[in-house]
C-alpha cells in the first residue's frame, strides 16, 4: 500500500529527518515489512475491517498513554497518571523499585541512528539491570512477540557505538487485566475490546462461570539473547523494505 502523494509525505510517514537534512527510515517501519500471522488472526476474529482498525487505533492510543507515563517515571518525574492506566502504572513503579532497575534520565526516549546502515529510531531507555547495561524497550502488547528481537537488535547496534559497554536487550511488558476470583482467567480490555484469556487445556477454567475482580497491573521483563542473529534478520528486512519502496527511496536520494 504505497500510496504516498509527495516525497515529504513519504519521508514523514516512513522515517526521520536528522541533522544536516539527512533522512533515514524508521526501524519500526522497516520491521513492518515482515508478515505477522497473529495480526491476520486478529483481523479474522473481528466483525469487519473497520472494527479491527478502530480497535488497533484505540489500542495505540492506550499504548502511547502508558509509554508516556512510564517514560516520565523513568525520568524521575511524577506524572499525572490517567485513571484508566493506574493499575499498570502502580505495578510498573513497584517493579522498578523491587528489581533495582537503574535508568539514566538522559537516555530515555532518545533518537538513535546508524550511519553505517542508514536507519533511525526512537529508543525507550538504556537501563542497568543486574549489573548489565542494555536496551530497554517498553511494550503494551498482550505478549512478548519474537518480532521485537529484530527491532531491538537495530537499536542495540546503533547505541553500541556510543555505549561500548552495552551488552544486552530487555523487553519490559506493561499490562493490566481483571482476574477471575475462581480460576485465575484474565479479562483483558484493550482498544475497547474485551478478551478472556484462559488456558484451554484446563477443564476447570473452560467451564468456570468467571467472576472477575478489580483491575490489576502486571509487569513482565524478558531478556533477549543472540543479538547478532537478530540483526542479520533486521538487515534482511531492511533490504526487502528498500526494495518495496525503491521508487520513493531513489526519488529522495536515499538509494542511488
Ligand atoms: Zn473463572
Amino acid at each position: 500500500m504505497d500510496d504516498f502523494k509527495t516525497p515529504d509525505e513519504f519521508k514523514d510517514a516512513c522515517g526521520y529527518t536528522l541533522e544536516n537534512d539527512v533522512w533515514y527510515p524508521r526501524v519500526t517501519k522497516i520491521v513492518e515489512i515482515k508478515a505477522k500471522p497473529a495480526l491476520y488472526y486478529f483481523y479474522a476474529k473481528m466483525p469487519n475491517y473497520r472494527a479491527a482498525e478502530q480497535v488497533k487505533e484505540q489500542s495505540a492510543v492506550e499504548g502511547t498513554m502508558i509509554h508516556e507515563a512510564a517514560e516520565a517515571i523513568l525520568m524521575g518525574q511524577k506524572p499525572v497518571i490517567p485513571y484508566s492506566i493506574t493499575p499498570s502504572m502502580a505495578a510498573f513503579a513497584e517493579y522498578l523499585l523491587d528489581n533495582n532497575i537503574e535508568v539514566d534520565p538522559k537516555h530515555v526516549e532518545v533518537r538513535l541512528k546508524s550511519d553505517e546502515h542508514k536507519y533511525a529510531g526512537t529508543l525507550d531507555a538504556i537501563a542497568r539491570i543486574g549489573g548489565k547495561l542494555g536496551i530497554l524497550d517498553i511494550k503494551t502488547s498482550q505478549e512478548i512477540y519474537r518480532d521485537y528481537n529484530i527491532q531491538t537488535s537495530a537499536y542495540f547496534y546503533a547505541m553500541k557505538e556510543l555505549f561500548p559497554e552495552l551488552s544486552t536487550r530487555w523487553i519490559l511488558r506493561i499490562d493490566q487485566s481483571r482476574l477471575c476470583m475462581n480460576c485465575g482467567a484474565a479479562l483483558r480490555a484493550k482498544g475497547g475490546r474485551e478478551q478472556v484469556k484462559i488456558k484451554w487445556d484446563d477443564p476447570f477454567m473452560r467451564s468456570c462461570k468467571h467472576e472477575f475482580g478489580p483491575l490489576v497491573g502486571y509487569i513482565e521483563l524478558k531478556e533477549l539473547h543472540n543479538v547478532e542473529n537478530d540483526f542479520e534478520a533486521f538487515l534482511g528486512a531492511k533490504r526487502l523494505w528498500e526494495w518495496e519502496h525503491e521508487e520513493w527511496l531513489k526519488k529522495i536520494g536515499y538509494l542511488k
